[in-house]
């Protein structure tokens, strides 16, 4: 039998992931460097709207990488479905961060690395930075259900010190595959990166792709269901960057990771799921948020490829 998520224990799992102290916490910018490695949450949201919340789950952090796969799913919208011929969806083995690009194309290689969520956001509808701000607030705000806030120093700092990013831009310039300016393309990355989510939050949001696109909470349509499959695919092969392999042999559950400790999780038809614990590994993901994540899927069954 199908074990019931609404009956989990996260507080149990919370108290058993808190024994786990290995892990770096991200020192990109000041927020970030400051955010407490003690920090551990776990959120639920099942495709009736309900959720499951462990203790701190109301603990507000940017959301950074986490946007990406929805501002891939903004761009296909906006551009109905031309962003597939401008970013690539294969894995790369490599850091998010990694300068590099589509050998022969010059694309960017997924939407799910640095280079390929400052081309998905330069994609969303606007005709200068301010709008494509207002549009990409828009559009996560849905997906939540409700308005989010930015921290204006993440946005300021990631646009400020973002080196990598602002050469991953230039690059797409020179290349021709990113056609507004370097400077907006970054502005606009690091504003998104830098939403407030707590957990509960970021489940709904994960939980929206795994309903196929509409909000569970609000009943909105927030994306086509073929939109929805393509970001949650794209998810599955390349959301936990060069550990995405690892990720879905031991989790088996299709996910995005992020520098601020954050993962979010879609398993279509079952669940979204989200946890935050700020201390990363090696491939920039959340210690315990792999821990959690490994433990919600045996115990609830999420896994995509096991046969029972
Ligand atoms: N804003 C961060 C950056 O661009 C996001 C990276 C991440 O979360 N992996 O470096």
């Amino acid at each position: 039998m199908t074990p019931d998520p609404h009956r989990y224990d996260l507080d149990a799992l919370r108290a058993r992931l808190l024994d786990e102290r290995g892990g770096k916490v991200d020192d990109s910018i000041p927020t970030l460097a400051g955010a407490d490695p003690g920090l551990c949450a776990i959120a639920l949201v099942t495709p009736d709207g309900t959720a499951r919340l462990s203790a701190d789950a109301d603990v507000a952090f940017s959301i950074q990488s986490a946007a990406k796969p929805f501002l891939f799913a903004l761009a296909l919208l906006d551009t109905e479905g031309e962003a597939l011929d401008r970013v690539g969806i294969e894995p790369t083995g490599e850091s998010f961060d990694a300068i590099k690009l589509e050998s022969g194309t010059g694309r960017p290689p997924n939407p799910m690395v640095n280079a390929g969520a400052l081309l998905t956001a330069s994609l969303v509808r606007g005709s200068d930075t301010a709008a494509r701000d207002a549009r990409i607030a828009e559009g996560l705000a849905a997906f939540a259900g409700h308005d989010l806030a930015v921290d204006e120093d993440v946005a300021h700092n990631e646009h400020l010190l973002g080196d990598r990013n602002h050469a991953l831009a230039h690059l797409m310039r020179a290349e021709g595959t990113m056609q507004v300016s370097a400077d907006d393309a970054v502005a606009v990355y690091a504003r998104a990166c830098a939403t407030l989510v707590d957990v509960e939050t970021l489940a709904v949001m994960g939980a929206t792709l795994a309903c196929g696109g509409v909000n569970p909470r609000t009943g909105v349509r927030v994306i086509p269901a073929r939109v929805a499959r393509d970001v949650v695919s794209v998810m599955a092969t390349c959301g936990v960057y060069d550990g995405s392999g690892r990720w879905m042999r031991a989790v088996g559950v299709p996910a995005k990771s992020s520098v601020s400790g954050a993962i979010v999780l879609a398993a279509p038809g079952r669940m979204g799921a989200a946890v935050v614990s700020p201390p990363l590994d090696a491939q920039g993901t959340s210690v315990r948020g792999r821990l959690a994540s490994e433990a919600l899927s045996d115990d609830l069954h999420l896994h995509s490829f096991a046969a029972g």
